[in-house]
């Protein structure tokens, strides 16, 4: 990382795991509640998901092929990052290998030592879903955690030294927990003692 990190949450999306791979399935918030929410409803969303993800530097053309991919992806990475095993783990790491089988973008190196993808959206998410291979292919991938806020169910790599990083962010999940806390100690206090 350097020190320049664009903010964790940008244009109403989420990029708090530390991957973009890892970052795809908080695009359905809300996943386990009655009423999940799909931001990426139409074609349109993917496009300015991949370019608020850093992956494309104009906004690309994407398809309704391309979406119904991108969301196969995302739910294929969800349930790999939950370790749970059996055939829904197995239906998702074929569906991952698929798409990564795939025509993957260019990478180009600039003048200034950065890199942009060069590739249609299609491309891109072949090349998302490869990073997702290796990711899970790797050491890293023991990293992988799920935030400990009831409420989220964003997972994210653990960088941490200590290894006991317990949110998908400290300022948004970890500070309302903190506070959740704070409330609940404040209530227990303002309570007569009861006697045992
Ligand atoms: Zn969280």
């Amino acid at each position: 990382m350097n020190t320049q990190d664009p903010p964790e949450d940008r244009d109403g999306f989420r990029f708090r795991g530390g991957s973009n791979a890892i970052d795809l399935p908080a695009t359905l918030q809300a996943r386990l509640s009655p009423a999940p929410r799909e931001l990426l409803g139409v074609p349109e969303d993917l496009a300015r998901w991949l370019v608020s993800a850093g992956m494309a530097a104009e906004t690309p053309q994407v398809t309704d092929g391309d979406l119904t991919t991108a969301r196969a992806l995302r739910e294929a990475i969800y349930t790999l990052a939950g370790r749970q095993g059996g055939a829904e783990t197995e239906a998702a790491r074929e569906t991952l290998n698929e798409i990564a089988a795939g025509l993957p973008a260019q990478p180009r190196l600039r003048s200034d030592g950065t890199v942009t993808l060069a590739g249609s959206a299609g491309a891109l998410l072949v090349t998302l879903a490869r990073e997702a291979v290796q990711l899970f292919g790797s050491d890293a991938a023991k990293s992988i955690r799920q935030c400990r806020s009831p409420t989220c169910t964003l997972y994210f790599i653990d960088t941490s030294r200590q290894g006991d990083r317990r949110w998908c962010s400290m300022a948004a999940c970890g500070n309302k927990a903190k506070a959740a806390g704070f409330r609940r100690r404040k209530r227990a206090s303002v309570k007569p003692a009861k006697r045992k």
